[in-house]
């Protein structure tokens, strides 16, 4: 038989009722099954989920479960008979390397045994006191050891080995979205914190090729591959925006330039969301940031589409989505230099505040549906995956 190393998974069940709870956790299950391949064993238990893998995979298995939205946290744990000295023999062996004080906390998920929570405490407390004369402390211990009892057996895990998952929710639990991603810092973070509450992302990439190089594209494409170590594998739509740039370029005010880019995106944007069955467009725009990202700005580039348009980064400071993006592991691409498509023949002085009739108006000499429909049409479709 394989040796097994078995993960004891917990999930936060706030604001999880009724038949949204069960739909939860099946879809969590799937999602830790997809981390882990095709030699896990993924279970549903009472209030916990419990993930097998080979033993020699416990390593890689746990840098996977540490990043399944919907995940509280996470222990390895040994399994152990309903016997008060294996179980403190258990805790032993796993806080060899330990001095100072500690305590046990039991749970009960099955409440026919011949004991309280309390009491085991007590009585695994008491055999780890008489081996290693450690202190117990209720509050404040260094170390904890946990005892959870299901059906006829004892998991036995502690505080040292006890690993924070990201929280949230699994992804797919809160439909699809369209993120529009640049290659820059911002972007990466916004589809990040949009999977982190269960929602699938379809990524959107323009590029402004022949007029800029694709440095722009392999950056998205390498922050997507390291994206998809979070939330799996994502589908990537290429679109190129020359042909609507250079349109603008040629029949609009110059200040508005940039803007009116952003509505070209935002359109074809909106053709993806329809034909990828999703339910809003994700920007990674934070107020004030740049001259396109004011309040007025935003809602004039926004009306230019029907669609929710959601900005998950819109209160936070550069500092702040740059130490998440060195969280998430996608700041060193976004770092790197590139021409950005909408700096391909940026305004001198952009508009700062402008309303969607005027954008409109600067609009009127275009032919808006014939370069959405022809740069959607032109779109090619990539599938991503962590790399290798
Ligand atoms: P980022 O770091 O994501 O590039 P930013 O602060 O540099 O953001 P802008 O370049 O003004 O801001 O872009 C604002 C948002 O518009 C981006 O976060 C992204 O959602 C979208 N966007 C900008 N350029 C592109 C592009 N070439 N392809 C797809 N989306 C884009
Ligand atoms: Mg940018």
């Amino acid at each position: 038989m394989v040796d097994k190393a078995r993960f004891l998974i917990h999930y936060h069940e706030i604001a999880l009722k009724g038949k949204n709870r069960r739909h939860f956790e099946q879809l969590l299950a799937q999602r830790l099954r997809d981390a882990l391949g095709g030699d896990a064993t993924v279970r549903l238990l009472y209030g916990r989920i419990l993930a097998e893998v080979p033993a020699r995979e416990a390593a890689s298995a746990q840098e996977r479960l540490a990043r399944v939205f919907g995940v509280a946290y996470f222990a390895r744990v040994e399994t152990v008979d309903i016997d008060f000295r294996k179980i403190a023999d258990s805790a032993l062996r796993q806080l060899a390397q330990h001095s100072g004080s500690f305590r046990v906390s039991a749970k009960r998920a099955n409440k026919r045994l011949p004991f309280t929570s309390p009491e085991a405490e007590r009585e695994i407390g008491a055999h780890i006191v008489a081996a290693r004369g450690w202190p117990v402390r209720l509050k404040g211990a260094d170390a904890e050891v946990f005892v959870e009892f299901y059906e006829n057996v004892a998991w036995v895990y502690t505080s040292r080995n006890r690993v924070a998952g990201p929280g949230g929710l699994p992804v797919g639990a809160s439909g699809k979205v369209v993120v529009l991603i640049s290659g820059g810092i911002d972007s990466p973070v916004a589809a990040w914190r949009m999977a982190k509450r269960g929602a699938r992302p379809v990524y959107v990439h323009f590029h402004s090729y022949p007029h800029t190089s694709l440095d722009s594209l392999r950056k998205t494409v390498a922050e997507l591959e390291i994206l998809a170590g979070w939330h799996g594998p994502a589908k990537l739509y290429v679109v190129p925006l020359a042909a609507a740039q250079e349109a603008v370029f040629n029949n609009s005010p110059e200040r508005y330039r940039t803007l009116l880019y952003r509505r070209f995106m935002y359109r074809i944007a909106e053709r993806v969301a329809e034909r990828e069955n999703a339910a809003a467009l994700v920007t990674g725009d934070a107020l004030g940031q740049v001259a396109s990202q004011t309040l007025e700005n935003m809602d004039a580039v926004a009306k230019a589409v029907k669609m929710l348009v959601l900005r998950p980064l819109v209160g936070m400071d550069k500092n702040e989505v740059i130490s998440q993006a060195q969280m998430i592991g996608t700041y060193q691409t976004s770092i790197l230099p590139q021409q950005d498509c909408c700096s391909f023949l940026e305004p001198k002085r952009p508009a700062t505040k402008s309303t969607p009739e005027q954008l409109e108006r600067a609009e009127s000499r275009l032919d808006v549906a014939a370069l959405v429909d022809d740069a959607f049409s032109k779109a090619e479709i990539r599938r991503i995956s962590v790399r290798p």
